[in-house]
Formats: structure tokens, sequence, C-alpha cells
């Protein structure tokens, strides 16, 4: 029997991240972009999900600034190109303007899970 944990969305996340990958899923039947991985579609339910590799690049579609005791951070939404949004931050940068070019970049903290995070492309840099 296969092993369950396997074939978990999640798990099958964790393994796209371990690898320097972001995972998504595509669905045969109706052609959206699944995210965050899930057994089935979310728009028409299928099960028949196919895991990509996002190339990683996306726009900022909102960007709110955390302040924060110790240190403010950013909070940013991401169109992904292949047509998914995700919740990230881009580390480093004050305040991120929406509709930036961004890249993703998996980051791997002591001790934390490790996590996709978004640079700014060359071409934003000022
Ligand atoms: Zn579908």
């Amino acid at each position: 029997m296969p092993d369950i944990r396997e074939q978990a969305p999640y798990q099958r996340y964790l393994e796209g991240l371990s690898r320097g990958a972001l995972v998504y899923q595509h669905c045969h039947e109706c052609g959206q972009a699944v995210f965050y991985l899930r057994p089935c579609c979310s728009r028409c339910g299928s099960v028949e999900l196919q895991l990509r590799d996002s190339l990683g690049l996306g726009t900022l579609y909102s960007s709110s600034v955390i302040f924060d005791k110790e240190r403010n951070y950013n909070l940013v939404l991401v169109d992904l190109d292949e047509g998914f949004r995700m919740m990230s931050t881009v580390p480093g940068c004050d305040a991120p303007s929406i509709g930036a070019r961004v890249r993703a970049r998996v980051e791997r903290l002591e001790g934390e899970e490790s996590r996709v995070v978004f640079d700014l492309t060359d071409g934003e840099r000022s």
C-alpha cells in the first residue's frame, strides 16, 4: 500500500522546496493552475492534477508593511506567471511596489521550515 503521507499535498509542496522548487498543480480538465496544492481542482473538482515546477516569476498584486517591535517587514500577494497567487514577503525591502516584478527563492533558515520568499527582479531595482 502506498504511504498516504507521500501523496499528501503539503508533503509534495515540501518536497518541492527541498529541491529548491516552487511547485503548483495544473488541472488537466479545465486548465486551472491550483495552489496551494490540493487533492482536487478548486475550480472543477477534477483529481487529474499534474504537479509542475513554477518558473518563479510573478507580479506583486498587493503589498503591506507590518510594523513589529523588533523589525518591520512586508507581506505581499504575488501573482505567479503560471496563474496562481500566493502570500509571501520580499526580504530586505521596506515597501515593495504593487506591480513590481519578482522572482521566487527558497529560503532555508536554521531551525525553521523552508519557505518561498521573493526578490525584486533586476529591472525593478532603483
Ligand atoms: Zn479543473
